[in-house]
């Protein structure tokens, strides 16, 4: 037997026990070698940082058998979150995007455990899932609880409403796939509906207010001025998108994308001007309501969906877990990635706060720290297992970049060509914005899988409607 089909009979055994169980196997076929003499590694949140980490883990210590690599995550896959405004936008079928956890578990030598971490026993060194259940209301999962040795949270963040009333009975936010597919079909309903209805389409109908003109913000504006254009080309011909379709984006800032230099805010408000976005800066929302955007001077924006994308901060779990917090709710951490208070528990992605010598904040919580993290921290469990001193993590800007889907792309590319800030824009700025996620299906999938999935992709893109209709 060779040593791939070896491993992939443990991990399909490990899936097969737990599925029944939840809990560890209690013994490994090959070797005798009981599982919990293994380091237990516990990676909680599949996310840009975990799922990364996990995989590169299992490919190493898990396929070795020198440590058992477990992955918790309260969904069943993953879609990687940079692409959640095109999904909201209905540029993106999530089908196509999204990775099975099981699936990857099975073939990455790791074990996938379903459930959302509500506690962590620090003592007793276990992490705490609460039960599962089904639609039904039929359970599927009893809660557990998994021991660890070394313990890397990465559960990312959640949208900061700064308390701001009506946010969460009348906003979406785009923090989880499903926010993102039910913010698409409340839009397609919204064209239908306009397009079905007898009279003509009401002020503030087919109104559209973003909140928080960040890179999410931005680009759901550019995204959805191009996709409600295209549903509504499929045939529903009583709504004319000059006249009856508006998206305005609303920001506290003095100008859009306030965390990237002025040279790229000035460009990406040139292309939504072209556009005929409405831009509202210097603009503070009050209140959320179910017609529209009260502002604090007293302005009132219509709007039939309203997203809010302004600002991020931890998961309140993290407040319960007894480790040292930011003021954004984030784990601190060390320059090893390790919390404050507890050196077996390390913490990634955006739920981690990592300060940044010589820099005013700390690390930001973007797509690319979540993939540097993730590699730092493979190559420190390497060490940690062999007893060797740690070593600290370097982020490493290499610039930002906001996509306007097919109207163009705009952003800075940091220490490039003689450590010089370049602002890029047009086909080479989308390649760049692209090869972001590329890395991320390469550090999941390998290259070859990768090219052989966007030629797929790129196919069948060929004969489907250019967005989502349903
Ligand atoms: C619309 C949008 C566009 C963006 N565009 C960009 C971009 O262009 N470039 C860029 O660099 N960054 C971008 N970002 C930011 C980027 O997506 C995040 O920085 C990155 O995903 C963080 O990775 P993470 O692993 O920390 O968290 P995530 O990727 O959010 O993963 C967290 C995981 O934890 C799981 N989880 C959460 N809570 C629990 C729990 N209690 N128990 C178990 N599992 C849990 C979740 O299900 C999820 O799988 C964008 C974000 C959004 C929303």
């Amino acid at each position: 037997m060779t040593e791939q089909t070896t491993a992939d009979l443990q991990a399909k055994d490990a899936v097969i026990a737990d599925l029944a169980t939840g809990q560890p196997r209690p013994h490994d076929a090959v070797g005798q070698r009981s599982d919990s003499d293994l380091h237990q590694i516990v990676v909680v949140g599949g996310g840009a940082a975990g799922l990364e980490l996990a995989t590169k883990l299992g490919d190493t210590f898990g396929r070795r058998l020198e440590a058992a690599v477990t992955l918790v995550d309260r969904t069943r896959s993953h879609l990687w979150k940079p692409l959640l405004h095109e999904v909201a936008a209905g540029s993106m079928d999530v089908d196509e995007h999204e990775l099975d956890y099981l699936a990857q578990a099975h073939w990455h030598h790791f074990r996938y455990r379903y459930g959302e971490m509500v506690g962590l026993d620090r003592v007793k060194k276990e992490v705490i899932l609460a039960p599962t259940f089904d639609e039904d209301g039929r359970e599927i999962t009893a809660r557990r609880s998994f021991r660890y040795d070394t313990l890397v949270i990465a559960i990312g963040s959640v949208v900061n409403d700064f308390g701001t009333p009506g946010v969460k009975e009348h906003a979406i936010a785009l923090d989880q796939t499903h926010q993102a597919v039910r913010f698409n079909r409340r839009l397609v309903n919204a064209c239908i509906r306009a397009h079905a209805q007898k009279g003509p389409v009401l002020p503030g109908q087919l109104h559209v207010a973003i909140i928080g003109a960040g890179a999410t913000g931005t680009e759901l504006s550019a995204e959805l001025h191009r996709t409600a254009r295209a549903v509504i080309a499929y045939g529903l011909d009583r709504v004319d998108p000059e006249k009856d379709i508006k998206i305005t984006l609303i920001e506290a800032a003095d100008r859009i994308l306030p965390g990237l230099p002025p040279r790229v805010s000035a460009a990406a408000m040139g292309l939504l001007r072209n556009l005929g976005v409405e831009v509202r800066t210097g603009a503070r929302v009050s209140e959320v309501q179910a017609d529209g955007v009260r502002l604090t001077d007293g302005g009132f924006i219509p709007a039939e969906l309203v997203v809010w994308a302004a600002g991020v901060k931890g998961p309140d779990i993290l407040r319960e877990l007894g480790l040292e917090l930011s003021r954004s709710n984030q784990l601190v951490v060390l320059p090893t990635l390790q919390t404050t208070r507890d050196p077996d528990i390390f913490a990634i992605g955006d739920c981690a706060w990592c300060s940044r010598p010589g820099h005013d904040g700390p690390v930001p919580p973007r797509a690319q720290a979540a993939h540097q993290q993730a590699s730092h921290l493979r190559a420190q469990i390497r060490r940690r297992l062999k007893g060797q001193p740690l070593s600290s993590f370097v982020y490493k800007d290499f610039g930002s970049l906001v996509s306007f889907g097919e109207y163009s792309t705009v952003g800075n590319l940091m220490g490039f060509l003689a450590g010089k800030n370049m602002m890029i824009e047009g086909w080479f700025a989308r390649l760049m914005y692209r090869s972001l996620y590329k890395m991320h299906e390469r550090a999941l999938h390998g290259t070859a899988r990768t090219t052989l999935t966007s030629i797929a992709r790129a196919l069948t893109r060929r004969t489907e409607p250019r967005v989502k209709l349903h």
